[in-house]
């Protein structure tokens, strides 16, 4: 089965409309997974069915038996991360949303009172819709480590695999721990830029990391007619690099409708709905 991950240097250029489209178009039977899980919004236009749902446990936090504790304070002392509160009446508290669960208070506890347990900060759901199956998650306000979420994302997906032949991921953005975790074991990158000075730079970042990587690189540039300056430059930057273009989606205020719609682009007719299909021909002739 191949892979391939849709991503992004930064968030915001339509990356997961265009995982949609793709989802849609691509004439092979997929599993697709929202690896973007601090912002994970696939759903919202593949509008997948649940049928499990599998609790998340991220790092490990730890916990005071206060019964135990004699108050020494030797938690608050030793502890890099301010996780320990001094409640400044010899008891002592962990902080739930800072602790990194490095287990080093309860090394250092002389009462033995101090545990690591499982933090449930999110789910993950196994769900049908019309385009395959589809892995995505959800997390807790202030839940870290999605770099970790992100593989287990992909570990459920691929025990759901039947007969398969794509992966379809919706990646993070930036370049990560979650882009790391997704882009581990992937075999191609489409990469979503858009024609402004923060997408050129991130795009450049992105492409260092991927050519670091075995991975084969592909782009395209979203509301390419907003911006001509930089994206003549965006793609000299492609060129240069040799990664192939494959195609460019006009700015089209109807991709705001198929979102409101809980629809792919593809399912309208306007330029930018084309123009992904065509991105969906372009790529599928290179992978599949
Ligand atoms: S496990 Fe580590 S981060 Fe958490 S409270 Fe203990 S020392 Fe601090
Ligand atoms: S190190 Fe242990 S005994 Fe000392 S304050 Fe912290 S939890 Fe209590």
């Amino acid at each position: 089965m191949k892979k391939i991950a849709v991503i992004s240097g930064k968030g915001g250029t339509g990356k997961t409309i265009v995982t949609g489209g793709l989802a849609d178009r691509i004439n092979a039977k997929m599993i697709i997974c929202d690896a973007d899980a601090d912002a994970s919004n696939l759903d919202l236009i593949l509008k997948p069915e649940i049928i499990r749902r599998i609790p998340h446990a991220g790092l490990k936090i730890a916990e005071i038996d206060q019964d135990k504790c004699i108050g020494c304070g030797e938690c608050y002392e030793f502890c890099r991360f301010d996780s320990v509160i001094d409640r400044k009446d010899g008891t002592y508290l962990i902080d739930n949303l800072k602790c990194e669960g490095c287990g080093v208070c309860g090394l250092v506890c002389p009462a033995e009172c101090i545990e690591l347990n499982d933090n449930i900060c999110g789910e993950v759901f196994i769900a049908n819709s019309p385009y395959g199956t589809v892995v995505y998650s959800e997390l807790k306000a202030g839940a870290g480590a999605t770099g970790l979420l992100v593989h287990e994302i992909k570990k459920y997906a691929l025990e759901e695999v039947t007969d398969e032949t794509l992966m379809l991921i919706d990646g993070p953005p930036g370049i990560g721990c979650p882009l790391q975790s997704t882009m581990s074991g992937t075999d191609y990158a489409l990469i979503v830029t858009e024609p402004s000075q923060s997408g050129l730079h991130d795009l450049k970042r992105l492409v260092q990391v991927l050519e670091k990587l075995p991975v084969e690189i592909f782009a395209c540039i979203n509301k390419a007619d907003l911006n001509p300056g930089i994206t003549r430059e965006i793609r000299d930057y492609l060129n240069e690099s040799e990664v192939p273009m494959l195609g460019e989606i006009p700015f089209d205020k109807t991709v705001i409708e198929s979102v409101r719609s809980g629809i792919p682009v593809t399912k309208i007719n306007s330029p930018a709905s084309d123009a992904v299909k065509n991105i969906c021909i372009n790529l599928s002739e290179k992978i599949l």
